[in-house]
C-alpha cells in the first residue's frame, strides 16, 4: 500500500498561476482559505520554512523571536517568496504581529501585505468582529485583483473547503486504520497547507480508499501537541522507537479541523468555522478548554502520553504548558516537552528523552 502521488509545491504554484490565478504566501495559523479561493487566490502556507539561513531576518528581529518568524522574513528577503503575489500575516501572536508591522513599515516587500486581526474568544461579539474583519479583507482583495465575488461565489468556495476539511477530519479519525507510517501520514495531511481543496480531496479519497478494518500498527500510542512537526524526521524517529502518533493537537494539523459553519452569510460562516475550531491558545481559548480537549483526544485515541513539541520562544504555547502538564499529571497522563529550532536537526538529547519517555509509558 502506498501513499498517493503528491504534487510538488512549486509545480502546484506554477500551474495555478499559469491558469490565471494568484498565489498568496500565508503565515500561521488561521486564515480564510475560502475567501482567498473565491478571488482565485491559492493560499500557500509558510511555516518557516525550516533549514534556511536566517541571517537577513536577524537584522530586523530580536534573537528571542521564534524561528518561524525569523525564517519567514529571511526567506522573503532572499527572494524565496518572489513567486507569490500577496502576503497574508495573521496576528497570531506578538511575534507575527511584529512581523506584520515590520513588513508594512520597514521592509515594504513587492507584494501587498494583508494583516488579519483575530479575536481572542468565540462569543457572538467575536463572530461579529471577525466577520467584519473578513469583509475588510474582501475589500482589500477586491482592490488587488479587480474581482468582486458574489455571496453565491463565496458560499460555493466555502462549501468546497468544508468538504475538504470533512475529508481531513476523516483522515485524522481513522489514521490507525490506514497503512501509512507516521511520516507518510503527516506528509499527506500537510498537503492541505498548499494544495487547492479539490486536489487535496482527490488525494484524501485515494488514501481513505486504503482503509482497513483492523488497526495497522502495534506501536505505543502518543498524542503529539505543539506547533509544527519539523524537522519531519521527528515522525520517523517516533516510529523507529516504537511509537505511533495516535492523535494530534498540532497548530498546523489537529487544531485546524474546522467544523462546518452555520450561517448563510458567507462572512459569518467563515468566522464561525475558524472561531469554533479545536482550542488554540493563539485564539484565546482557556487552559481549561485545552485540557478538556487533550483529555478527550487521549480517550478516543488511547494515547498513553502527550509530547509537547514546541518551537523555542513560542510564548502562546509556553505560557500554557505548566498548567496543562499539571492537569494531565493529575489525570494520570505523563507528558514530555521538547523544544526545537526550525534550523537545527533533531538533537541527540531530544532523541534520548523521546526514547526514555516512550519506554516509560509503554
Ligand atoms: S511558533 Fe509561536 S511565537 Fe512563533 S509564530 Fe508560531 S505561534 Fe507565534
Amino acid at each position: 500500500m502506498t501513499i498517493p502521488a503528491i504534487p510538488r509545491r512549486i509545480d502546484v504554484i506554477r500551474t495555478f498561476k499559469e491558469q490565471g490565478g494568484y498565489v498568496a504566501a500565508v503565515l500561521p495559523i488561521h486564515y480564510p482559505r475560502s475567501l482567498l479561493r473565491a478571488f482565485n487566490i491559492l493560499p500557500v502556507e509558510v511555516w518557516g520554512p525550516p533549514g534556511i539561513k536566517a541571517r537577513d531576518g536577524a537584522k530586523h528581529l530580536q534573537p528571542y523571536v521564534c524561528s518561524i518568524v525569523h525564517n519567514a522574513l529571511s526567506f522573503l528577503q532572499s527572494g524565496g517568496l518572489d513567486i507569490t503575489d500577496i502576503l497574508i500575516v495573521p496576528h497570531t501572536c506578538d511575534s507575527l504581529q511584529g512581523l506584520g508591522s515590520i513588513l508594512l513599515d520597514f521592509v515594504s516587500p513587492k507584494q501587498p501585505v494583508i494583516p488579519i486581526y483575530l479575536p481572542r474568544g468565540k462569543r457572538e461579539s467575536d463572530v461579529d468582529f471577525f466577520a467584519n474583519e473578513l469583509r475588510s479583507i474582501y475589500r482589500q482583495l477586491e482592490a488587488i485583483t479587480g474581482h468582486s465575488p458574489t455571496d453565491a461565489d463565496l458560499l460555493q468556495s466555502i462549501y468546497r473547503e468544508e468538504a475538504a476539511d470533512k475529508l481531513l477530519s476523516e483522515l485524522h479519525r481513522c489514521r490507525r486504520n490506514l497503512p501509512f507510517s507516521n511520516l507518510a501520514f503527516y506528509r499527506l495531511l500537510r498537503n492541505r497547507e498548499h494544495l487547492p481543496a479539490e486536489t487535496f480531496m482527490e488525494l484524501a479519497q485515494k488514501a481513505l480508499a486504503q482503509k482497513v478494518d483492523t488497526t495497522q500498527d502495534g506501536g505505543i500510542p502518543i498524542l503529539l501537541s505543539g506547533i509544527v512537526p519539523e524537522p519531519m524526521s521527528l515522525l520517523g524517529a517516533i516510529s523507529q522507537m516504537g511509537g505511533v502518533v495516535a492523535a494530534d493537537d498540532l497548530a498546523c494539523c489537529g487544531r485546524r479541523l474546522y467544523p462546518p459553519g452555520q450561517s448563510d452569510d458567507p462572512f459569518r460562516r467563515i468566522a464561525e468555522r475558524i472561531l469554533y475550531a479545536p482550542p488554540d491558545p493563539t485564539r484565546g481559548n482557556s487552559i481549561k478548554e485545552r485540557l478538556e480537549h487533550l483529555l478527550q483526544l487521549v480517550e478516543t485515541s488511547g494515547a498513553k502520553g502527550v509530547i509537547f513539541y514546541e518551537v523555542k520562544f513560542c510564548e502562546p504555547e509556553l505560557f500554557d504548558l505548566p498548567q496543562l502538564r499539571q492537569g494531565l499529571q493529575e489525570a494520570g497522563l505523563p507528558s514530555l516537552t521538547i523544544e526545537m529550532d526550525l534550523n537545527d536537526p533533531l538533537s541527540h538529547q531530544a532523541l534520548t528523552r523521546l526514547e526514555a519517555f516512550l519506554e516509560m509509558i509503554q
